[in-house]
C-alpha cells in the first residue's frame, strides 16, 4: 500500500497542477504516511488497543476525537504559484514555514491574474464578504478591458523605474495585487487540513479555494489517502450545530413549528419586519444546514 502511494506520489512530483490563469501547484517532496499516523497514535494507546483500532478505524478514531498530534508526523513540501492578493490570505496560514520569491533581490514575476469577461463577480447582498453571480458580459468585456490597460500602465512604470536605476525594493512599491508571486510552503498534515478546512470552504474567496481543491484533491487524496477520507467525513462535509440549533431541530422534525420559530426570534435569529421574516446571517447558515439535512424550512411560507 505504502509502496503505491509512494509510486503514484512520485509520478506527481514536479508535475504543475495549473490553477487560475497562470498559477500552479508544484509537490517537492513529503514525509510520512497514513501508516506514520498510526504508528504514532499507537505509541501512545500502547499495543493493547491494537486488536480493536485496525489502521483505518484508527485514524478515523483520531480524526473524530481531534486527537491532532499524530497527523503532525507528516509533513508536505510545495511549490506554488499565487497571486499576491490570494497570497495575502494564504499567508494568515502562520503554522506553515514559507520561503517567498523576493521582489528586493529579483525583479518581479512578469505575470499578472487576469479576469475574463465573463468571470467579474457581483458583491453579495447578504454576505459582505462574498460575492454572488456575475455581471453582464459587455461590463465584462469593458471591465477586462480597463485592467488589462491598468496592469500593463503598473508594469511599464515598474520597468521604467529599474530601466532608470531604482532599486528593486522600492520600484515594486506600485505592482498591482494581481502580480504572481512564488512560494515553497512546507506544513505537517495538521495544520495543512486545517487550512483546507477553511479555504476548501463555499465560505473562503473562489481564487484561494481553487487552490485549496487542488492540494486536497490532487495530492493530500494521493499521500494519505485514509487520513483524506476521514477528513472529508468528519470534518469537511460535516455539521456542526449549536446547542440552539439542536433544539429547533429537533422541534421541526416532530413538526413544532411554532415552537421553533420562538427559539429563532428568541435568539434573534430571525426578526419581522413589516410582516415579512428578516434572516440574519446565522440563521442563513442554519438553513444551510437544514437543507444538507433534508429538513424543510418552514418560516418562509409564515410571513
Ligand atoms: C472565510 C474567511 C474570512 C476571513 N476574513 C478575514 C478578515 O476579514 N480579516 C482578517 O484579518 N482575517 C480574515 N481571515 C483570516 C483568519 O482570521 C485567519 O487568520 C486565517 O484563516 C488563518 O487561520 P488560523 O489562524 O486558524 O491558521 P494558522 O495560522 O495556520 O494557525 C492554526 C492554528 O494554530 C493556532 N495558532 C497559530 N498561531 C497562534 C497564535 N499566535 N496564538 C494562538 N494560537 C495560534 C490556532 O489554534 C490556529 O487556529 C479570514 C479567513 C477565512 C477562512
Amino acid at each position: 500500500m505504502i509502496d503505491s502511494i509512494s509510486k503514484s506520489l512520485s509520478s506527481i512530483k514536479k508535475i504543475s497542477f495549473s490553477v487560475l490563469d497562470d498559477g500552479f501547484i508544484r509537490l517537492i517532496d513529503w514525509m510520512g504516511s497514513d501508516e506514520s499516523i498510526v504508528q504514532a497514535a499507537r505509541v501512545s494507546y500502547g499495543s493493547g488497543t491494537k486488536k480493536i483500532s485496525e489502521d483505518r478505524a484508527l485514524i478515523r478514531y483520531l480524526m473524530r476525537q481531534k486527537h491532532t498530534s499524530p497527523f503532525e508526523m507528516c509533513e508536505i513540501k510545495l511549490h506554488v504559484r499565487v497571486p499576491m492578493d490570494c497570497w495575502r490570505q494564504w499567508i494568515r496560514h502562520r503554522t506553515a514555514n514559507v520561503n517567498e520569491y523576493s521582489t528586493r533581490y529579483s525583479i518581479a514575476i512578469d505575470a499578472a491574474k487576469t479576469t475574463k469577461p465573463n468571470e467579474w463577480r457581483m458583491q453579495a447582498k447578504h454576505n459582505r464578504q462574498g460575492s454572488n453571480g456575475f455581471l453582464e458580459n459587455t461590463v465584462g468585456r469593458h471591465l477586462s478591458l480597463r485592467e488589462q490597460e491598468i496592469q500593463k500602465a503598473c508594469r511599464e512604470v515598474y520597468q521604467e523605474r529599474i530601466n532608470l536605476g531604482v532599486a528593486r525594493e522600492q520600484a515594486r512599491k506600485d505592482l498591482p495585487l494581481s502580480t504572481y508571486t512564488e512560494a515553497y510552503w512546507k506544513i505537517d498534515l495538521h495544520n495543512l487540513l486545517h487550512f483546507l478546512e477553511l479555504r476548501m470552504s463555499p465560505m473562503a474567496q473562489y481564487e484561494i479555494r481553487q487552490y485549496a481543491n487542488v492540494i486536497g484533491n490532487n495530492i493530500v487524496k494521493k499521500w494519505v489517502p485514509l487520513a483524506w477520507e476521514a477528513f472529508l467525513d468528519y470534518r469537511l462535509n460535516s455539521l456542526t450545530l449549536s446547542s440552539e440549533e439542536i433544539k429547533i431541530t429537533r422541534m421541526l422534525i416532530n413538526n413544532e413549528i411554532n415552537q421553533a420559530l420562538n427559539i429563532m426570534m428568541k435568539n434573534r435569529m430571525i426578526v419581522k419586519a413589516n410582516n415579512k421574516w428578516k434572516k440574519t446571517v446565522e440563521s442563513q447558515e442554519f438553513e444551510q444546514k437544514l437543507k444538507v439535512m433534508g429538513i424543510q424550512i418552514p418560516w418562509d411560507n409564515k410571513a
